[in-house]
């Protein structure tokens, strides 16, 4: 579920500089978002991750978190976060029933970092992670989109770092969603497999089993002697739609069925004629599970299809 539209930063490769943002009629209220989140669990949804946009600038997210926090079926309660807030916002949020927090982080040089994010300050993010490592969730994961040229030569800094701390980790392929200039995307573009190369050379990997079992679009690596787990979410080059068992719900109230279509379902329609009523609300999420598409198809050499940007998609 994504939150909020709005950040803090501007990552180069999630947002344009200059952004405009969703007018607010548009966007739902907490109230709408926490009746969507608990219909999903009452149809048997079992996990929820927030996001956005960055969802700790939203106004009054701690409530939403708490509310979900306390649904009964609910096994994991999860937030995808760039962890600028995260110093003073990780043990509020651990103790209002988030259970593992994934953190954005692409570089570990502070000047790069600010380049990468445009506003962001490492020395802040970093503080942040110890935070969450102190507050106690039952797992942190780290996020790296990686780039050519930019922090490509990061990779192993950054698996020494989730190593020593005992965090996971995981490297994803940028994706071609909404039209960026600030760098060409298929120039940029650094496969899976090059990166578990360039880890190999210290580090050996061994693929953990029973992970297609997750849903999710990450596919899990150890290195012997750690805890750790090096994920790859590879979009381009190793298509994890096969398992995938996710749907997104945007901030606008729009259900995507697929990150990389345009298919989807208005659920804001629905709750605002039906406000107090779950039924309609129900039917549409079932009957939508039939449009999700087998499979997205990027194209790194065409101009993007999908006009979306990763902040509005909810990433
Ligand atoms: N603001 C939060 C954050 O940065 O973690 C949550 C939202 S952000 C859109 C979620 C994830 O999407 C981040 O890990 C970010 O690096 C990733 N992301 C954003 N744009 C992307 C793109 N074009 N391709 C691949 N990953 C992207
Ligand atoms: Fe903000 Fe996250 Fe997008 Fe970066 S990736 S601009 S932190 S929403």
């Amino acid at each position: 579920m994504s939150v909020t539209d709005r950040c803090d930063f501007r990552c180069v490769y999630c947002m344009a500089e200059e952004m405009t943002f969703l007018p607010k009629s548009s966007v739902l209220t907490l109230e709408e978002l926490a009746h969507i989140g608990s219909t999903f669990v009452e149809l048997g949804v079992r996990k929820i991750r927030l996001t956005g946009g960055e969802p700790l600038v939203r106004r009054g997210v701690m409530g939403l978190v708490t509310q979900l926090g306390r649904l009964e079926g609910l096994e994991e309660l999860t937030m995808t976060t760039n962890g600028s807030q995260l110093v003073k916002l990780a043990q509020p949020l651990r103790a209002a029933g988030l259970s593992r927090l994934n953190i954005s982080l692409d570089s570990l040089n502070a000047q790069r970092f600010r380049e990468l994010t445009r506003t962001g300050d490492l020395d802040q993010v970093l503080r942040g992670i110890d935070a969450a490592k102190a507050a106690g969730f039952s797992s942190i994961k780290l996020n790296a989109v990686v780039l050519k040229g930019r922090n490509e030569d990061e990779v192993l800094d950054l698996v020494r770092y989730v190593l020593a701390r005992e965090l996971d980790l995981s490297f994803i392929e940028e994706m071609p969603l909404g039209a960026i200039t600030e760098h060409d995307r298929a120039s940029a573009f650094v496969s899976s497999e090059s990166i578990r190369q360039i880890i190999t050379s210290e580090y050996p990997l061994q693929p953990m089993l029973a992970q297609t079992a997750l849903g999710g679009p990450s596919r899990y690596w150890q290195t012997p002697g750690h805890k750790s787990k090096i994920g790859f979410i590879s979009p381009h080059s190793e298509n994890f739609c096969a398992t995938c068992n996710r749907v997104r719900l945007t901030v606008e109230g729009r259900l995507l069925l697929c990150l990389g279509n345009e298919h989807s379902v208005d659920l804001r329609e629905i709750v605002r004629k039906y406000p107090n009523d779950r039924v309609a609300l129900k039917a549409a999420i079932v009957a939508s599970m039939d449009v999700k598409p087998e499979r997205h198809h990027f194209d790194l050499d065409e101009e993007p299809q999908i006009v979306r940007f990763m902040n509005m998609t909810g990433g």
